[in-house]
């Protein structure tokens, strides 16, 4: 049993192993902090979440960097209108950023590279493709010569008949030698050094593009080339061909050797999603109209495989809180029930295979969409031997790690409620001292009190121990 992943790079699923025995190394393009994060973004952060813990799974270590692109035209406008800094306006949806990552349970990354922190970076490899003269200035802004980089387009198979140089065009403001070619570096313009928004560099003072911040900022944290580099599908062209040329022509090396890109989030009459059609929903506003991340989470990872449309819409929303109730339940179920008096072997059998299908649905590109339905399948075998007492300790035990396996990717089970613990401590430490004081009817009152919160209480020779019940 081995991992494959569809590699945009090759059209195939491939067989993955990386450069390093037991280590990989991955990027994933991370959210322009203009803004809130857009739900169609999320899916893609999810995604990059799946195939994190998938990796880890598989006994790989993982070191993930996703880059915070802290700088661009929409961050200078806002900031300009607003009359601060690039870094004072970016400030709260960084912040956001992150409560938007948290709330939806993705795993930390291990680095979170800022763009304006990694100016030196980019700085040097530009001077580095000017040089080889894979760049050239025109006016102060310097620009990537798609000329100069024969394989340009081979990762989204552009025609590159259309890309042909020479072709400079008389209204260009910029004085490009072609149409194609893209800026490295923007020449710093009035009014960009009162918004924190300009560099030194010896090419002229200015500010970099977007594409080079990836390279720079990959190179930086892992090497010059990487296993992985995932992104949403939306940015294979331009913003990935761009990568690959500016990372090659510097560094003479395969840039990275799976690209994984993940679909688009669709609305729910099937078009993308997206500002300008309307579309734009953030986290914030799913928890408004009532629907637990917990549950985003499970309709963005699950609702469907990652390179395929995915629809967003209300009834799919609630399917999927619906989804991580059953989920829950079972998982709830099988952690109180006591090993019944018979061992079903067929169950057994049956947990195994689904234990072993999962993880092939997992390994065969990640399909968590077919596995899950695997373990819901499960799920109603399993809940009809817990009624009749079919489920020994070898059964329980086995359909305690299929729960883990499942969740190590979904992340669903745990409930959360904030500051539960402690206001069952508290009450806990008053039911003491009324018992103490024998003030036996204000302890009885706590321990309903709690029973109605779903919470009882079990005394032991450690104190009293409290639990979760339905
Ligand atoms: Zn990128």
């Amino acid at each position: 049993m081995s991992l494959r992943l569809h590699n945009t790079l090759t059209g195939t699923k491939d067989v993955f192993e990386p450069i390093t025995r037991g280590h990989v190394g991955m990027y994933t393009c991370g959210p322009t902090v203009w803004n809130f994060a857009h739900v169609g973004n999320l899916r893609a952060f999810l995604f990059y979440d799946l195939v994190r813990r998938h990796l880890k799974v598989s006994g790989y270590a993982v070191e993930h960097v996703m880059n915070l692109t802290d700088i661009d035209d929409r961050i200078l406008d806002q900031a300009m209108h607003a009359g601060i800094t690039i870094g004072e306006y970016v400030k709260p949806y960084v912040a956001a950023f992150f409560e938007d990552m948290a709330a939806l349970r993705t795993q930390q990354a291990e680095h979170y590279p800022r763009a304006t922190e990694h100016i030196p970076e980019m700085v040097e490899m530009i001077s580095e493709l000017i040089e080889h003269e894979y760049a050239y200035v025109a006016d102060g802004d310097v620009y990537f010569r798609i000329a100069s980089f024969p394989s340009y387009g081979a990762l989204s198979r552009l025609d590159r008949s259309g890309l042909k140089p020479g072709a400079r065009v008389a209204t260009d403001k910029y004085d490009k030698e072609s149409v194609s070619d893209f800026a490295l570096w923007k020449k710093a313009q009035p009014g960009d050094e009162k918004l924190g928004a300009a560099w030194d560099a010896p090419f002229g003072r200015g500010r970099p593009g977007w594409h080079i911040e990836c390279s720079a900022m990959s190179k930086r944290y892992l090497g010059e080339t990487l296993d992985i580099h995932a992104g949403g599908v939306d940015l294979m062209f331009p913003h990935h061909e761009n990568e690959i040329a500016q990372s090659e022509a510097a560094n003479h090396k395969q840039f990275a050797r799976f690209w994984l890109h993940s679909e688009h989030l669709a609305d729910a009459t099937g078009e993308k999603m997206s500002k300008s059609a309307g579309g734009f929903t953030t986290l914030r506003d799913l928890s408004e109209a009532g629907y637990d991340p917990v549950a985003v989470r499970f309709f963005l990872m699950a609702g469907a495989h990652y390179r395929s449309r995915l629809r967003l819409s209300d009834e799919a929303l609630r399917a999927a809180a619906e989804q991580v109730r059953r989920l829950r339940e079972f998982a709830d179920r099988v952690r109180r029930s006591t090993p019944g008096p018979v061992e079903d072997g067929a169950l057994l059998k049956r947990i195994g295979e689904v234990r072993a299908g999962y993880r092939e649905a997992l390994d065969d590109d990640l399909n968590l969409p077919q596995g899950v339905g695997l373990v819901f399948e499960l799920a109603r075998e399993a809940n009809a031997a817990l009624d009749a007492g079919r489920v020994g300790e070898s059964g329980r035990e086995a359909l305690l790690q299929l729960i883990g396996d499942f969740d190590a990717h979904l992340d669903v089970i745990r409930v959360e409620e904030p500051g539960l613990a402690e206001e069952v401590e508290r009450l806990i430490a008053e039911r003491e001292a009324a018992r103490k004081e024998r003030d036996f009817s204000r302890s009885d009152g706590i321990r309903d009190e709690l029973r109605q919160k779903g919470i009882a209480l079990e005394d032991s020779k450690d104190g009293v121990r409290w639990r979760r019940v339905r």
